[in-house]
């Protein structure tokens, strides 16, 4: 890996906690549990709308236990809003009853374990981690293929087939590792900020100088 490629990240990660000094997840959770089922609602959803719902989601069930055991309709219509209803609610109920009967119904804490709940993939789990448990770990979202492969630090090809462990074994390789978490989250508040899906305003953002992406844009002349 190169050493260019590495001053370059920092350099990133420098400009962007300036620009996004309180970048934090930005689910609502009051424990690991919580922010687990927020992380699983949060799938092809937004974070305001996860919010929302668990405001009242939470009331209601409040334990492990209580997911674990809910009627899985009932858990459809409370979840409904945040679409994928009927896997998100399957997740849930698998993986609530997977932390009881395994580890007496406290969310585990190491990468290992959390991979082998139902319904917890690496995402979820360094979402988790990196949040609640202060474990650093590098979170690749559809804002995290995106935004690294336009910045250049990752391979194009395996961030546009949306291959999540290669981008992350290659950003693993280039982010000091106590920044993983951090870094995750600024690229995601990027992302949704300026380096937007479709129309990403390259003119305003902050890494111009640095993106490979950004400089190949407005050196285009337009048609
Ligand atoms: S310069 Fe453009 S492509 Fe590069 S990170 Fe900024 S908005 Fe995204």
């Amino acid at each position: 890996m190169s050493e260019e490629l590495k001053h370059r990240t920092v350099e990133i990660i420098r400009i962007l906690t300036e620009k996004y000094p309180d970048a934090t997840v930005t689910l609502d959770y009051d424990n690991p549990f919580q922010l687990l089922i927020s992380t699983i609602l949060a799938a092809q959803s937004t974070d305001v709308k996860v919010n929302e719902v668990t405001k009242t989601l939470y009331k209601k069930y409040r334990t492990p236990e209580d997911f674990a055991n809910a009627n899985p309709a009932e858990l459809e219509q409370d979840i409904h809003a945040t679409g994928f209803y009927h896997q998100k609610a399957r997740s849930i109920i698998e993986t609530s009853q997977d932390i009881i009967n395994q580890f007496g119904g406290r969310v585990p804490g190491t990468m290992e374990e959390l991979t082998n709940l139902r319904g917890v993939g690496r995402k979820t789990a360094n979402v988790v981690l990196g949040n609640a448990f202060g474990i650093p770990g590098v979170i690749v979202d559809t804002h995290m293929l995106r935004v690294s492969a336009r910045l250049g630090l990752v391979n194009r090809e395996d961030a546009a087939k949306k291959n999540a462990v290669k981008v992350e074994r290659q950003l693993m390789e280039i982010v000091p590792h106590k920044e993983w978490t951090h870094f995750s989250n600024l690229i995601l508040f990027l992302g949704r900020d300026i380096c937007t899906a479709r129309t990403p305003r390259h003119t305003e953002c902050p890494l111009l100088h640095l993106c490979p992406t950004g400089q190949a844009a407005i050196h285009t002349p337009r048609k």
